[in-house]
């Protein structure tokens, strides 16, 4: 039987490969993420099974193409963590380019909507019988305009989320989508006239550092930034420094820079040792949340079936569809 290791392995995962793999792999779990130190975890494997914040540079896939492993199969859709032009070519890498859009942007206004109204604030104060409501108050989303950042799969359904709730949008993609219902405008206008921006493009080299002193210079004193996309796309001090000084009224971060040390794991007794997501964590004007917009059960049970369906095709020698290239 073939054997996958999957890196960065939690219970969710666990569950729904074991329900979905109906016995047809041996599955090992590993909690460790995926790097040049742990990498040794997958000799004797035939598939590495991996996710967002496993490092997948140069020198562990190389370490991999040594193993004879011919298969990543990445849990995720992003892929800004593998290096997959390194190597000498006998390694594939596939992913899972959609599991559930409706997941991620949901969770976008879902932040959206907690930290405009202070939820998280109202959540805490009534745990513990104050039910004072002095500081809590936020803006009318109605009438409001959204600059949205990448209009693909998850950026669309945000559009359409926050049209539901009667906003303006302004839309700005590298390929803007000739029918759509929305307006598309420059970057430039979009980071002045949003009231809300959410970041829904893939990180790239065009696209690191998209939100950064200059592009935050130009925003509304009042603006919220959504991030649920990859951390890279903000420049986390120039972010924290305007959230200090006010520049900005606020940020719902769902990713982050540096998050692949600290994301994923339970740094309660320890503390963490990255000053700015402290500070920004610390925040009143700000939400983080540690990379959990993909979750819900249907996007793992599809991020399970498209895994494993990758993988049938591999050892099936068919076309595959889910190819990073
Ligand atoms: P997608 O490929 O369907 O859409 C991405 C859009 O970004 C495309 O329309 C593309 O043209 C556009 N784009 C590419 N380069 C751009 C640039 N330089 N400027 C502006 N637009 C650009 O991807 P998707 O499924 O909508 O996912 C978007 C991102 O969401 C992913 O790249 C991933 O980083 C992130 N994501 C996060 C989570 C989470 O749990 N937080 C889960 C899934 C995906």
């Amino acid at each position: 039987m073939k054997k996958i290791v999957m890196f960065d392995a939690k219970a969710y995962d666990k569950k729904w490969f074991d329900e979905c793999n109906g016995g047809r792999y041996e599955i090992h779990y590993f909690e460790s993420k995926l790097n040049i130190e742990t990498v040794q975890l997958a000799q004797g494997a035939d598939v590495v099974c991996a996710f967002v914040n496993d490092d997948l540079n140069k020198d562990v896939i190389s370490k991999i193409e040594e193993m004879g492993i011919g298969i990543v199969a990445m849990r995720c859709a992003g892929y800004s963590n593998v290096d997959y032009k390194s190597g000498n070519g006998n390694v594939k890498f596939v992913r899972v380019p959609a599991y559930s859009p409706y997941a991620v942007a949901e969770f976008a206004m879902g932040l959206l909507l907690t930290l405009n109204r202070k939820i998280h604030k109202a959540y805490n104060r009534t745990k513990e019988y104050n039910f004072n409501i002095n500081g809590l108050s936020g803006m009318d989303l109605y009438g409001k305009t959204a600059g949205v950042i990448g209009t693909g799969k998850i950026g669309k359904i945000f559009i359409s989320i926050c049209k539901g709730f009667g906003m303006k949008i302004l839309a700005y993609d590298l390929y803007p989508d000739t029918e759509a219902d929305y307006e598309y405008t420059d970057l430039d206008t979009l980071f002045r006239e949003s009231d809300i921006i959410s970041l829904h493009c893939p990180l790239t080299e065009q696209t690191k550092h998209i939100v950064n002193e200059e592009s935050i210079g130009k925003m509304k004193s009042h603006a919220i930034l959504v991030n649920t996309s990859r951390g890279g796309l903000c420049e986390s001090q120039a972010l924290f420094n305007a959230l200090k000084e006010k520049r900005i009224g606020g940020a719902a971060l769902d990713v982050y820079e540096e998050e692949a040390e600290w994301f994923f794991e339970d740094h309660s007794e320890k503390g963490i040792r990255d000053d700015t997501l402290a500070l920004l964590t610390a925040m009143p004007n700000v939400l983080v949340t540690s990379h959990q917009a993909f979750l819900t059960e249907e996007a793992l049970k599809n991020i399970a079936e498209v895994t494993l369906q990758n993988i049938d095709d591999y050892f099936a020698g068919k076309k595959l569809e889910n190819e990073i290239v």
